[in-house]
């Protein structure tokens, strides 16, 4: 999951990009509102964080020509976090567009609860843990079990899943893995997507749970077929 943090207040911005990326989300942070609508115009994102006071652009009119977008990133859910605490700001956060709004200073463990919800709406998912076949993802701790024991995998391969447990039935393609796993300063390529997938998928055999390729497409998870004897 793929979040765009645009901060100006750098300490403030430094904790909150070091949190989420231990929470498993690939973050690029932001400093100034022009920058973060070129980037919403370059680049998909399953979340935006934004503060309302900052310079170049203000939060809100980053927003408003977000939603005022004709593509599907105009509906990316976006979660107001600013000092600006009155019930008017409040009302014209929301009413431009905002998903949700937290009024600083908040605690990190509640915006990572507030990003999640909103990862889980966006979704439509109803909580926190998916179960697929005999496989369960809880989106809190990232930990994936088979039949109640717990599966290991590696920081990317339950990164990977989340995204295809998330859109199970559709196809993600490489380049949206690659996007929602890794922020602009790393350098990955679509094979490390490959590798990665693979990895997963020997570790999901056992459990009969594939994850199938589709040709132009991208990956897509499915429950096996039973075996015909
Ligand atoms: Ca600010």
């Amino acid at each position: 999951m793929r979040v765009l943090l645009v901060e100006d207040d750098r300490e403030l911005g430094s904790a909150v990009s070091a949190s989420l990326t231990g929470e498993g989300y690939a973050v690029d942070w932001l400093t100034d509102g022009a920058s973060a609508t070129t980037s919403l115009a370059t680049t998909t994102y399953d979340l935006v964080l934004l503060d309302l006071g900052l310079p170049k652009q203000d939060g809100l009119s980053v927003l408003r020509a977000l939603r005022a977008r004709s593509d599907t990133q105009r509906s990316v859910p976006v979660l107001i976090a600013t000092a600006m605490d009155s019930v008017k700001d409040r009302v014209e956060g929301l009413d431009a567009g905002a998903d949700d709004y937290l009024v600083k200073p908040f605690s990190l463990e509640e915006l990572h609860a507030r990003v999640r919800a909103l990862i889980r709406r966006r979704n439509a998912v109803a909580s926190n843990s998916i179960v697929h076949g005999v496989l369960a993802f809880d989106l809190q701790s990232r930990q994936a079990s088979v039949d109640g024991v717990a599966l290991e995998l590696s920081a990317r391969e339950a990164a990977i899943l989340e995204v295809l447990l998330l859109r199970s039935g559709r196809a993600v393609s490489k380049e949206q893995l690659l996007d929602s796993l890794f922020a602009w300063d790393r350098d990955i390529t679509l094979n490390a997507i490959e590798v990665y997938v693979h990895r997963l998928r020997k570790k999901l055999e056992p459990a009969q749970i594939v994850v199938r390729t589709f040709r132009g497409l991208g990956y897509c998870i499915e429950k096996a077929e039973p075996v015909r004897s």
